[in-house]
Parts: structure tokens; C-alpha cells; sequence
């Protein structure tokens, strides 16, 4: 998980007239609670977007997500529709997650929906466990190891690894499995003495360098290990 701040407006789905009509049928018991509406294909394409089609919570890429409510649709009903509670995520991340969502302070729904749909209002008054791409900054609260184990350094970064399943099998094998061809060219090169084996070196630093980059999958990932990859590259 990285930090993500929404840029895009609000898509249209989320706001037109069929959708204000849908939200008075709503308010009358006449409509229930829709995906076509959260998971319009405008709602879906400005969250891939936003997210560089990556899982919110996993960093997989994912082209094809799921809409995930990071306050479940079974608790904030309210927030079904909700642009700042909508997340793109891989199907694996929302099985884990279903409609769990571990707080420290319990609020009734009646006083929920009296302090507005603000996430950063919510989230104070709750202190959720569950970390939020769009408040916290998740590099604070997770590292990693060069087998692609995620470890926590806070409550909060346990809670959400076990949430999510974030050290799910196939997730450390997809992280490690790159780390592990780069190592093993780094050695290759190292061996290779020659102008050859130093122009590899400085091609995997750069790969290393962009690997690093928010539209990389598992980009936390790189930034936590790549100090290590560095210090071997410029150890001879
Ligand atoms: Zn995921």
C-alpha cells in the first residue's frame, strides 16, 4: 500500500440527474443501494487512474478491480456512494477484507451520519485500524525483507496486514521473484568484469530506481529493500 490522494472530480455517475433521482427513490425506500452506480465504468476507469491500476491495498496490478468500500457498504450504508470511500482493489484483498473495519471508538450510525461523509473528520473521531491510502502514509506503518515479507511497525500496519492478508503466499512470491532476477543479474554482472558487466550494473540501478515509482507494482516494496540492491552494486 502507498499513499494515493485523489485528484479527479467526482465522476458523473456519481452525480448527475439520474443519479440525484436515484438517491431521492433512495431516501423514499423506493431503490436500494446500486453498483451501477459505484461501479459505473467512469467511477471504475477514474479509480484505476488514480491508483496507476494497482490494487489499493496489495499493490497488485489489477486492470480489471473490484470496487471496494474502505468503510464496508454492510456498516456505512451512507457511504455506498461516497467518492472519498471508494477504493480499486484485487478480488484476493477484498475476499480478506470483506466487511471487516476495526475501530478504537464506536460511534452510533445516527451520530456517523451527522458528522458528513469527510473521511478525515470520520477518521478521527474512529481511529480505524485499517490504514487508508488517502490519510495515512503507509511507509510509516510497514517494511519489508528481501524474501518479500511485509512486517508492521505500528498496531495499526499489523491490523491491516492481517485484514488484507498482505503476507498472503502469492504476494511474497511476486515480490521476491523480481528482487531474486535482479540479484541474480547484479551477480552475473559482478562476475563479468568488464564494461559490459559495469553497463548491466548501471542498467539494473536504474531499473531499481523506477521499480521505486508509485506506478510500480509493489513499489513499497522497492523503496523498503533497494538500499540493499545499491549497496551491493557499489561494493565491489
Ligand atoms: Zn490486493
Amino acid at each position: 500500500m502507498i499513499k494515493v490522494i485523489k485528484t479527479a472530480d467526482v465522476p458523473d455517475s456519481l452525480k448527475n440527474e439520474k443519479f440525484q433521482k436515484h438517491l431521492i427513490r433512495l431516501k423514499n425506500n423506493k431503490a436500494k443501494v446500486s453498483g451501477g452506480y459505484y461501479g459505473a465504468k467512469d467511477v471504475r476507469e477514474s479509480l484505476k487512474n488514480e491508483f496507476n491500476n494497482k490494487c489499493a491495498y496489495c499493490e497488485t496490478k489489477e486492470f480489471s478491480p473490484e470496487i471496494e468500500h474502505y468503510r464496508p457498504q454492510s456498516k456505512y450504508e451512507y457511504l455506498s456512494y461516497e467518492w472519498t470511500n471508494l477504493i480499486p482493489v484485487c478480488r484476493s484483498c477484498n475476499r480478506s477484507k470483506s466487511n471487516k473495519f476495526p475501530i478504537e471508538n464506536k460511534i452510533t450510525i445516527k451520530n456517523l451520519e451527522k458528522l458528513g461523509t469527510a473521511l478525515n473528520i470520520l477518521n478521527e473521531k474512529e481511529k480505524p485500524y485499517i490504514l487508508n491510502p488517502e490519510i495515512d502514509s503507509p511507509k510509516e506503518h510497514f517494511s519489508f525483507n528481501t524474501l518479500g515479507e511485509i512486517y508492521s511497525k505500528t498496531k495499526k500496519g499489523k491490523i491491516t496486514i492481517c485484514v488484507c492478508n498482505l503476507n498472503d503466499e502469492t504476494l511474497i512470491y511476486r515480490r521476491k521473484k523480481e528482487y531474486d532476477n535482479i540479484l541474480k543479474i547484479i551477480e552475473m554482472a559482478k562476475l563479468n568484469n568488464t564494461n559490459i558487466g559495469k553497463k548491466t550494473l548501471n542498467i539494473i540501478k536504474e531499473v531499481v530506481n523506477k521499480n521505486k515509482k508509485k506506478e510500480h507494482e509493489y513499489s513499497l516494496f522497492w523503496q523498503n529493500i533497494s538500499l540493499d540492491l545499491e549497496n551491493l552494486i557499489d561494493n565491489n
